[in-house]
């Protein structure tokens, strides 16, 4: 079972890379969710959705966070990251996440009540969890 907490002001720090990732998405129209992945203190991997203009269902932030990430390292295994998205993961990205065996996701919220409902995911992503309430809501 992952550990669940709040966020600390060095992740607040990488969540604020993410926001500003999904406000790019939502400036070109995307849906605007954002993802950052670092691995020792140090971002390896951006990701915004592009599904819209890649015409590719599969271009979530996760996915293009984690394909950048991975060649970066020249790993598929993103052993020792960590992934901090703006929203929940959808079924597609918690699966990725799987399996790039990421250590740790942290993300934002829409409201804190909403870890109860994503239950099912923290009982799918390995190690920890932690969570911060939205501080960005899309217009
Ligand atoms: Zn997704």
């Amino acid at each position: 079972m992952p550990t669940i907490s709040f966020m600390a002001d060095e992740d607040l720090k990488f969540m604020r890379l993410a926001l500003e990732l999904a406000k790019k998405a939502e400036l070109k129209d995307e849906v605007p969710v954002g993802a950052v992945i670092v691995q020792d203190g140090e971002v390896i991997g951006r990701g915004m959705n592009t599904s819209i203009g890649d015409h590719d269902p599969t271009s979530h932030a996760e996915i293009n966070a984690i394909r950048e990430a991975a060649k970066l390292i020249k790993n598929y295994r993103l052993k020792d990251c960590s992934i901090y998205v703006t929203l929940e993961p959808c079924a597609m990205c918690v699966g990725a996440i799987q399996h790039a065996r990421i250590g740790k996701l942290s993300m934002a919220l829409r409201t804190p009540r909403r870890v109860l409902a994503e239950a099912w995911l923290i009982s799918l992503v390995s190690k920890k969890l932690t969570i911060m309430q939205k501080l960005w809501v899309a217009s």
